[in-house]
């Protein structure tokens, strides 16, 4: 059998934060998937990358105080502890902003043009004309057009889950600065997938049964035909795909287009090729001629969430560009935490990935659960703790580490570690073991890991019952038993090493500790053939695997005592992004006398302050501290003011200025104002550098 080419890759995830349980119960699957192509002496390349374009990222960079190329560098320096902490090993990790996913991503979008699939059109969107920017749909809000709740996003309402355009929305502001945006018409690309070339081809591929499974198959097939918009109309066939943006924005940008970028999602998917043109360049091999290869077979592993982006518009990209169309889309589902719970990292839920290593919990229990429960369907997964403890702890340790435990003592103690003859029986069970060989490496193929754990632990059952039956412990205690104690203490060893070749994908460290006392690699599912041998010398026995400790998952889902930013910043919030010196001289804080200070009638919060700046005249400020003060505690003492903040017409009058004062960020929680005080030596006017 020749060995087969294979190309894999996992979905890009966005460069904006670090991972969650999501990301990596797809990697997990993933590897699990490569390392069982290896162990059957194919070739893989595996490769990753972070999506770094977009406005978020530029958004979320500007915030931080940095380039977006520093934010993107800086959560990608994060990636390897959750990557190494997992045994996931991918061969590259790039990111989107690569110079070859630059050359790529132009160069498909020329061939696409040239094939005649890119239009232009004329469109009108919102404008946010303070931050002089076209705002993408999450950072416009307003009032829902169905429900009329407030402050919703410009997609969907997450009061009503209705879907709607942001020209939709009731008293629209952008959320970047608070103003009312304007329609501002602007020229936009578009990718023609209504074009009748891409429906015949899509309509062929997505429903073959080759490319997706048969359940997403089924969900494509929808979008082929009629269906109903927000707002009321109806639509059929396939929707052009709008692939531009304006600057500006962090992308890149569309050649002999100034200002236009490509759409993030139009050059994520690049990013797998332009990841593996890295790692094939780094080792000296030429990528056009690795693609070039018929035989080549592309796998892309994805959450059900991107299931668009992958089976309409990437193969179509890829298609009528001229390149090589993906082998298999492999779909899996979202992973929940106690029966539903969708994992969200934002309301603080579910399964923190460092915290779990931090815990110090053994990552392949985490691979060897994901394992039991993945069966190659779009399906959702729960984790349970007591399951996740029931399934390590019993059938992982229990059924499969103790077979080895169980052996290896009497061999080591008795028989100076070497391996005997087997008898007939003995024989016989193993080779019931070794008939698995082929429905277990088909499990892994198909991606149903679920099914492979099953026949496994099946197998692992047969072991143990063997071993009941013959009771090496009680062999060890009669005279004349020495021969089939060695007998069955090898055969526990044969079968263990087998089952160790068939858990390998999943167990990549406990394999290779097994490998160690055996003395011996594991390396291909081919080697369950390969017996050890009579007087083959196995090492010492060393513990694989702890059980699960209830206290360790308690910790695990133990939400945190309070917010981070609040044990680390007494404050309640975070320091603001870095300015400049610059900035700061912006601001011209000053000295201040407080002449004369009186409560304010008709206000609880207020007091008015007469301030001498040292200006030849008296200035009127209004500052909201008499929860704190008396007039008269105040009255007399130097403080600091903003001397150049634009007057202010309040009810009661107008404010000249805003007197510094300290307080916690949650207000409710954390009652208190104080105002400033200088040194003594101070006198009004002075300016505070
Ligand atoms: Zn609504």
């Amino acid at each position: 059998m020749t060995a087969r080419k294979i190309f894999a890759t996992t979905a890009l995830p966005y460069a904006n934060g670090n991972f969650h349980i999501g990301h990596i119960m797809e990697y997990i699957q993933a590897d699990t998937w490569v390392r069982a192509q290896r162990m059957q002496g194919n070739e893989v390349n595996f490769v990753g990358a972070d999506d770094a374009h977009g406005a978020p990222i530029m958004i979320a960079a500007e915030k931080a105080g940095k380039t977006p190329q520093q934010f993107v560098a800086d959560i990608a320096a994060g990636r390897k502890q959750y990557l190494d902490g997992f045994h996931i090993a991918f061969d590259n990790w790039s990111n989107t902003d690569s110079a070859e996913n630059h050359e790529l991503s132009k160069q498909i979008y020329l061939d696409l043009k040239k094939a005649g699939f890119i239009e232009t059109r004329t469109i009108e969107q919102f404008f946010d004309p303070e931050k002089n920017m076209f705002l993408p749909d999450r950072f416009i809000k307003g009032e829902c057009p169905r429900c009329h709740a407030k402050d919703q996003y410009g997609d969907n309402c997450e009061v009503c889950s209705s879907v709607y355009s942001p020209t939709d929305l009731i008293q629209p502001y952008s959320a970047l600065s608070g103003a009312k945006p304007v329609l501002k018409s602007s020229e936009h690309f578009f990718f023609k997938l209504s074009d009748p070339r891409c429906v015949e081809f899509l309509s062929e591929w997505t429903q073959d049964g080759v490319h997706v499974q048969p359940e997403v198959a089924n969900k494509i097939k929808e979008w082929f035909g009629v269906r109903t918009n927000p707002d009321g109309t109806t639509s059929e066939g396939l929707d052009d795909w709008d692939i531009s943006r304006d600057a500006p924005y962090f992308g890149i940008e569309i050649p002999d287009a100034p200002g236009k970028y490509f759409y993030v999602w139009l050059d994520a998917p690049v990013g797998y090729l332009a990841s593996l043109k890295e790692l094939l360049n780094r080792r000296g091999e030429d990528y056009n001629a690795y693609m070039a290869d018929p035989a080549l077979e592309q796998y892309h592993f994805i959450g059900k969430d991107i299931i668009t982006f992958h089976t309409l518009f990437w193969p179509a990209m890829l298609k009528f560009s001229g390149r090589k169309t993906p082998t298999k889309i492999c779909v899996h589902g979202f992973m929940t935490v106690n029966n539903g719970e969708k994992m969200s990292k934002s309301r603080g839920t579910g399964l923190d990935p460092l915290k779990y290593l931090s815990l110090g919990m053994n990552p392949e229990w985490l691979r060897y659960y994901l394992g039991a429960k993945l069966n190659g369907k779009n399906e959702d997964i729960d984790f349970n703790p007591e399951d996740f403890m029931s399934r390590v702890n019993a059938d992982l340790i229990g059924k499969y580490v103790n077979i080895a435990s169980r052996a290896a003592g009497f061999l080591v103690k008795r028989f100076d570690g070497k391996l005997g003859e087997m008898s007939a029986d003995s024989q016989a069970l193993v080779a019931q073991l070794r008939e698995q060989k082929d429905t277990v490496v088909a499990a892994y193929e198909a991606r149903d890991t679920a099914r492979a754990v099953r026949e496994i632990m099946l197998l692992c059952d047969r072991v143990n019952a063997y071993v009941d039956a013959n009771k090496p412990w009680e062999l060890a205690k009669k005279e004349g038993m020495e021969a089939r104690l060695q007998d069955v203490c090898t055969t526990c060893i044969e079968a263990f090493r087998i089952l160790t070749i068939y858990l390998k994908p999943i167990l990549p460290q406990v394999a290779a500790e097994v490998a160690n006392f055996l003395i011996v690699p594991p390396e291909f599912f081919n080697d369950v053939d390969k017996p050890l041998g009579k007087d083959h010398q196995i090492g010492e026995y060393k513990h694989l695997m702890q059980r699960v400790d209830v206290k360790q998952l308690d910790a695990l889902f133990e939400p945190p005592a309070a917010p981070v930013v609040e044990a680390v910043l007494p404050g309640g919030e975070a320091i603001a992004p870095t300015i400049t010196i610059d900035d700061f001289a912006k601001v011209d804080l000053r000295i201040a006398r407080i002449v004369e200070c009186k409560a304010v009638e008709g206000s609880t919060k207020l007091l008015q302050l007469t301030l001498d700046v040292g200006e030849g005249r008296m200035r009127n400020v209004f500052s909201g501290v008499s929860s704190m003060y008396q007039p008269e505690q105040l009255q007399g003492k130097l403080t600091v003011v903003v001397a150049n903040l634009a007057p202010r017409k309040m009810k009661f009058g107008v404010s000249e200025g805003m007197v510094l004062a300290a307080s916690h960020a949650d207000e409710k929680a954390h009652p208190g104002i104080y105002v400033l005080e200088p040194f003594p030596g101070a006198q009004p006017g002075m300016r505070i550098h």
